[in-house]
């Protein structure tokens, strides 16, 4: 790697790139002998289909960093700093998230799962995630009927449930509503 520079920032030097680094290929034969196992990172998708969701652990409103993205601790006043990064910036500028965590029955054990804003949106539509109650979402999670999970560990990456779309009241644009009519043919 050429034409790198060096800035001072925060008491620390730092090598960073610029417009004009240059990458190039090098051949490190001690690097081609390592073997890549990777069988620890596969992670397969478990699908399960239940009647309904069981219980409601929490629904979480929060900020995340508009720097790092990653959660703000605390997120009071107009201006507010991140543990992780240690920016400070106007809270107006960083993002609100809303994640969930469910409990599902399946053969006669709990099973928690984490749903994320991202997954929580294909469910419900586009709630205005500056005005959405918890209780809202609360309420709507365990209302749903059928509910097909996909998820890997914990972590659901796609949830449709029979009556998703009842809950298009909460908006006017739902994502679901495309399956939803599908499935009524
Ligand atoms: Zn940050």
């Amino acid at each position: 790697m050429t034409n790198l520079s060096v800035r001072f920032w925060n008491r620390v030097r730092k090598l960073t790139t610029t417009t004009g680094t240059l990458l190039s290929e090098v051949t490190d034969t001690a690097l081609d002998t390592v073997q890549l196992d990777d069988s620890n990172n596969q992670q397969n998708t478990e699908v399960i289909i239940v009647q309904q969701i069981d219980s409601v652990e929490s629904v979480d409103k929060y900020k995340i960093c508009g720097h790092c993205s990653k959660r703000l601790i605390q997120a009071q006043g107009i201006i507010v700093k991140c543990d992780h990064c240690s920016q400070r910036m106007r809270a107006s500028l960083c993002p609100t998230k809303v994640s969930a965590s469910v409990v599902v029955r399946i053969e006669n054990s709990d099973r928690y799962l984490f749903i994320t804003n991202e997954v929580l949106h294909q469910l419900l539509g586009l709630y205005d995630l500056d005005t959405v109650e918890t209780n809202d979402l609360t309420e709507k999670l365990l209302l749903l009927d059928d509910v097909t999970i996909h998820y890997i560990n914990s972590k659901v990456t796609s949830i449709e449930a029979k009556n998703s779309c009842v809950y298009l009241k909460l908006t006017n644009i739902c994502f679901c509503s495309v399956t939803f009519v599908l499935k009524n043919f």
